[in-house]
């Protein structure tokens, strides 16, 4: 039976040194395996890494992708350079990913997430792992930045932390809930930022001093100037071990968009506030709706949009990311699909359809 369902046509070559050359063409190249049921056979994977080849969280992304759509792989070890996927059909339903590190858990759930709309029928997904990381999308930033657009392209979507997972402890806990749209997913037309309607700065200590978080404040406060109960700080009871965060949350008319700075050993408070207030500044000075982190992961769903629904979109940014370029990359080798990229001064117009 299940020999039947997985397709035996040649896989997809993919050269995973391409563009940004780390865990993103891995997850891109497995998230379009599974929209279009086409095999892929990955080579150089993470070549250029320190520790190259698949680490753990890399793996959780690939048993995830191969539970959700009962795939046949070859090469799915910690270390592996190489990975054979063919998929078998996707199965919506409950699921439970384990990442056992720190390792970001939103990136697991940002692989399936993409296929699992197109399912027909609703998807409960639990990861346990990191929940705030560097170099990943924060849970907050999932869930008020990123799924309210895929809730504006007609996926109904819930989401709820149960824990905290900072780096290194992780142990973090989430859970989203994917009820695909009845018909067709929408494009968006995201070419403007509208009035800014909210805006939240948070300062999160878990098993830390709140000091922190008060310098934290104090500092976005003295840079950003706006009023006092913009600012707030959360102790965050909940989480498996210390972290801290400053994260600034804009509430535009047509889009919301969330900055992070991450704290770390030996970086001073005012230095993690600021970071999040440079990216702030960036982005309302290139007046633009979508920052960097949110034009490269709305390349897939809305590059799977245009394919599979003919929906057109457009997105104003910032210049494109390497992130963005491998999801580019990634798009135009599975799907056969127009995107253009214009440069408008320091802002960039993308059109996928
Ligand atoms: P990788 O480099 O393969 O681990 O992938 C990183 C992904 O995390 C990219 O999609 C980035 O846009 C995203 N990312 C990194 N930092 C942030 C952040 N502070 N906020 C939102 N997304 C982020």
């Amino acid at each position: 039976m299940k020999a039947q369902r997985i397709s035996t046509t040649q896989p997809i070559p993919i050269d995973g040194s391409h563009g940004e050359g780390g865990g993103q063409i891995l997850r891109s190249a497995l998230t379009l395996s599974l929209v279009t049921g086409k095999p892929v056979q990955l080579t150089n994977i993470r070549a250029g890494r320190k520790k190259p080849g698949l680490m753990r969280q890399h793996l959780t992304a690939v048993r995830a992708a191969a539970q959700v759509s009962e795939a046949e792989m070859e090469g799915d070890q910690v270390g592996s350079r190489t990975l054979l996927f063919r998929p078998g059909t996707l199965q919506p339903g409950q699921y439970e990913f384990l990442v056992g590190t720190a390792g970001s858990g939103t990136l697991v759930l940002q692989t399936v997430l993409p296929a699992l709309m197109l399912a027909d029928a609703r998807s409960e997904i639990t990861v346990e792992g990191g929940t705030h990381n560097p170099w990943a999308p924060p849970y907050d930033f999932l869930a008020r930045a990123y799924l309210p657009l895929l809730e504006q392209m007609g996926v109904k979507l819930s989401a709820g932390l149960a824990r905290y997972g900072f780096y290194p402890a992780g142990g973090g806990r989430f859970s989203v809930g994917i009820e695909p749209p009845a018909s067709a997913l929408q494009g968006l037309q995201l070419t403007e930022r509208g009035e800014i309607r909210q805006r939240a700065v948070t300062a999160v200590v878990a098993h830390l001093p709140q000091s922190i978080a008060k310098r934290e404040i104090d500092q976005a406060r003295k840079k950003l100037g706006w009023p006092a109960d913009c600012f707030h700080i959360l102790e965050a009871k909940n989480s498996a071990g210390p972290g801290n965060i400053v994260m600034i949350e804009l509430h535009c008319e047509h889009v919301r968009e969330l900055f992070t700075g991450f704290g770390r050993q030996g970086v001073r408070a005012e230095h993690v506030a600021k970071s999040a207030v440079d990216q702030v500044r960036d982005y309302l000075a290139a007046d633009v709706p979508v920052g960097r982190h949110l034009a490269d992961q709305l390349l897939l769903p809305l590059g799977i949009a245009a394919w599979r629904y003919g929906a057109k979109s457009r997105f104003r940014t910032l210049p494109l990311s390497r992130h963005s370029e491998t999801h580019m990359h990634i798009l135009r080798t599975f799907l056969d699909l127009p995107i253009q990229v214009a440069e408008e001064g320091a802002a960039v117009e993308v059109r996928i359809g």
